[in-house]
């Protein structure tokens, strides 16, 4: 069982906290998806040949920026050159100003059978601090839309933590997922990212700075909510009714290899890690050349163990007292359990069926947890 993650590096215009890999000149559009198909062919062996792929995610970018064309052509090389399960979950990523009716026709004849919806607040005055280029009126219209076409299966993005964003008007945005009756909810605060428009404009002071005390609370919130409306919290970062939690992400974080296509698209395959070039023209140019533009690193034990701490705590899982002991060893598990001590003494951490799992105040420093347990 393997995932396919496919990255596509254009937007309409950029967020002002985003630092993903996109362009938003779109003149070398047709010319990608060429590239993308090529190098789905050069990719057919990385997963191994019988492998069943059971997810496929559409990210980016704006994956919703392809036309119906272009992502007729993508899946017709997909399922020549790949063994997909199926009932594969096929999911992607549409920002709600592409959500035509048309467009969702054509999403709903084609293989996709999931949306995640960015739609990041409902309110016009975070959308415009986010420089998002949708309205607050698109952001509802693209989910009853989306409905109305047939898609069940549908997840949206909200950001909490924005300046200005009070918890009156957080729990307002989150009544609205439960009003739409939205099956999955993925949530972030807003981070300052290095090299951002957000960055530049609050070092300017035009806009004020993150308060983390806010964002605190606003995560409280959104743990408190999501669990009264029946969602499981199975990812810090991740919500979902039962039967509609994420099957690609969940694959990731139970360590099962994928392949990453298009530029800056990460693979993982058990052993090693690779990520293309997070340029679309040498994307373009290597591929023309039959080369995969990648960097590779094989893993170390220490590298393994580490990732799977940062990962492993963020779900609801947690970590396995048994996988440390039996892929990493006892002296592993005896330096975890110690440091695991000082944070169950304080309640941040709780011990269920031999798995490490956090609290929902250890949730609140997740990351300074992990990095404590680090090698
Ligand atoms: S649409 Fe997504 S990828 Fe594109 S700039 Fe905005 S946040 Fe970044």
């Amino acid at each position: 069982m393997a995932g396919v993650y496919i990255h596509i590096p254009f937007c309409k215009q950029t967020c002002s906290y985003c630092d993903f890999h996109f362009s938003t000149s779109l003149k070398s559009k047709e010319a990608f998806v060429s590239s993308l198909i090529h190098e789905i062919e050069l990719q057919i062996n990385y997963l191994g040949k019988d492998t069943i792929i059971q997810t496929i995610y559409f990210g980016g970018g704006t994956p919703s920026i392809l036309s119906a064309a272009e992502l007729d052509k993508i899946f017709k090389t997909l399922y020549k050159n790949f063994n997909i399960s199926n009932n594969a979950e096929i999911t992607l990523e549409a920002n709600p100003d592409d959500l035509s009716s048309e467009k969702l026709q054509q999403l709903k004849q084609s293989p996709v059978n999931r949306l995640s919806i960015g739609i990041q607040s409902f309110f016009e005055d975070d959308l415009k601090l986010m420089n998002r280029a949708h309205s607050a009126v698109q952001a509802e219209k693209c989910i009853i839309k989306s409905q109305d076409a047939g898609f069940e299966n549908i997840t949206i993005d909200l950001i909490y933590g924005t300046p200005g964003l009070t918890n009156t008007n957080w729990k307002k945005n989150l009544a609205k997922v439960f009003s739409y009756g939205i099956p999955h909810l993925s949530s972030y605060s807003l981070t300052v990212e290095e090299k951002t428009p957000l960055e530049s404009h609050i070092k300017k002071g035009k806009i004020k700075p993150v308060d983390e005390h806010q964002s605190a609370e606003q995560f409280l919130i959104l743990m408190e909510e999501t669990t009264k409306h029946g969602f499981e919290q199975y990812e810090i970062s991740n919500f979902g009714k039962p039967g509609f939690h994420s099957q690609h992400n969940s694959n990731y974080w139970k360590g099962i290899k994928y392949l990453g296509l298009g530029p800056s698209a990460h693979s993982f395959d058990g052993n090693s890690r690779q990520w293309n070039v997070a340029n679309n023209f040498r994307y373009i140019q290597s591929i023309s050349e039959n080369t995969i533009p990648a960097e590779k690193e094989i893993l170390t034990t220490e590298q393994k163990f580490n990732e799977y701490m940062m990962i492993g705590l963020r779900t609801s899982t947690g970590i396995s007292l048994e996988k440390v002991q039996t892929a990493f060893g006892e002296d592993y598990l005896n330096k975890l359990l110690a440091e695991a001590k000082n944070y169950m003494d304080c309640s941040k951490i709780t011990l269920k069926s031999n798995h490490l799992v956090l609290t929902n105040s250890g949730k609140l420093i997740a990351d300074r947890i992990s990095s404590d347990f680090f090698v």
